[in-house]
């Protein structure tokens, strides 16, 4: 059997969650060993730029490291690569590597994050998602000038991918079964907009559109559509959400309800374990209930949080949550949520170079969103939560 290693905590996962969460302990002072556990082969890299600049090619793998290399040493934190944690025995406090490693821990720090959602019977060498960096790297080697991108989702991730092909000669084809790009993430005045961005750029959005079927032919995939036509592209890249990575959490006996189910202080339902980032669900008050939320600012929050606890410090104050996307050059920020089953009062505002939309419910300003707008943004997130401003 191999040998036991030990540490005060090990950190599961080494996107933006579990990264931070390791340098938030030293900010706060704490002194313990700190491990963190990683899957990929890579050293800790950067998400956002997978659909953006790392696909046209204006960053590269290089450049969206997380830390520089040798300042994990420096820091007094072991990290490991390429070898995910293949259980966790929560009440000996025991964690087993894929490759046989036992490491028993006071504190376990679940990062894990989520994987794209695919779609059945869609698959192989043409079929394609954004997660990590190596699907990034496929997607970008077979972008081809004249032949065609299918994306299936109009989400951020779709549509930035969708900018960042088309930046490279492809021609892209967005669809979508709600009505609107962005549906439910943003306000109709900001999808409008932006979706005219993207049909002034060549991009062919198809939304209100469901697909029925997938089919093989020789040199493309062939998407049958419910109004009865068909479109093909050569390759596919399913933009359809992400699932969140619970499968160590749901065996070692956590409660886990579409993520893994914390409190305001990021502690999951076993003794000694938390969990932060993308695979956390956690209360949210603007919604009434557990929602998980995929953001770098999220994640940096709850890793800050989580990080405070185990050191015996304060957590830092709660803040709106924070979004940002990028699409034909321009910069959509977003903060706050606005909450589904309630209506939405949208103030759209012209700024210098963009637009600002204040969204209102229940009398409160429950969300922001800017284009091309940090001032106006940076001004207004401090306002959410409060009645609108009448000059
Ligand atoms: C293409 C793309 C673009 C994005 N753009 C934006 C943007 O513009 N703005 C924004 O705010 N957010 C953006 N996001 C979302 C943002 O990147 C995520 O919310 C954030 O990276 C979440 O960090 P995380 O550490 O929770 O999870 P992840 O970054 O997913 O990291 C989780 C890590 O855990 C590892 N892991 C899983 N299981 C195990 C195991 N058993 N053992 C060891 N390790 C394990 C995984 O391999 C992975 O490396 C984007 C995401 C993607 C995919």
């Amino acid at each position: 059997m191999a040998d036991l290693l030990s540490t005060h905590v090990a950190i599961i996962g080494t996107g933006h969650a579990g990264v931070e969460c390791a340098w938030a302990l030293r900010a706060a002072g704490f002194e313990g060993d700190i491990m963190l556990l990683g899957a990929e082969p890579h050293p800790p890299y950067e998400r956002p730029p997978l659909s953006k600049g790392l696909l046209t090619g204006t960053t590269s793998a290089d450049r969206i490291a997380l830390r520089a290399g040798d300042t994990y040493e420096k820091q007094g934190i072991r990290y490991s690569a390429d070898d995910p944690v293949a259980s966790i025995d929560t009440a000996a406090r025991l964690i087993h590597t894929q490759a046989g490693r036992r490491i028993a821990y006071q504190h376990c720090v679940l990062a894990t994050g989520a994987s794209a959602r695919g779609i059945a019977g869609l698959a192989g060498d043409h079929v394609h998602a954004v997660r990590g960096l190596d699907d990034a790297h496929r997607l970008r080697d077979a972008i081809r000038p004249g032949h065609r991108l299918l994306i299936v989702g109009a989400g951020y991730l779709g549509l930035e991918a969708a900018c960042s092909a088309r930046k490279l000669g492809a021609e892209v084809c967005v669809l979508e079964q709600q009505r609107g790009v962005m549906a439910g993430k943003v306000s109709a005045p900001t999808a409008e907009r932006m979706e005219t961005l993207h049909r002034h750029a060549g991009i062919d959005i198809r939304h209100g559109v469901a697909v029925t079927g997938w089919q093989r032919t020789p040199d493309a995939w062939r998407a049958s559509l419910a109004c009865g036509g068909v479109v093909d592209g050569q390759q596919v890249l399913v933009s359809i959400g992400a699932v969140a990575d619970t499968r160590l959490a749901e065996a070692a006996g956590l409660e886990c309800r579409d993520g893994i189910v914390v409190d305001e202080q990021c502690r999951a339902s076993a003794p000694g374990i938390y969990a932060i980032g993308d695979c956390a669900s956690a209360y949210r008050a603007e919604l009434q209930r557990h929602a998980r939320v995929e953001s770098v600012q999220n994640a940096l929050m709850q890793a800050r949080t989580a990080a405070a606890v185990i050191a015996g410090k304060r957590p830092p104050a709660a803040k709106p949550l924070t979004f940002w996307s990028e699409q034909h050059g321009r910069r959509l920020q977003m903060a706050g949520l606005v909450h589904p089953a309630l209506p939405c009062d949208d103030h759209v505002h012209a700024t210098a170079k963009g637009w600002l939309v204040e969204r209102y419910q229940q009398g409160r300003l429950a969300a922001l969103e800017a284009v091309d707008s940090p001032v106006e943004f940076i001004k207004g997130v401090p306002r959410i939560g409060t009645p609108p401003v009448h000059v």
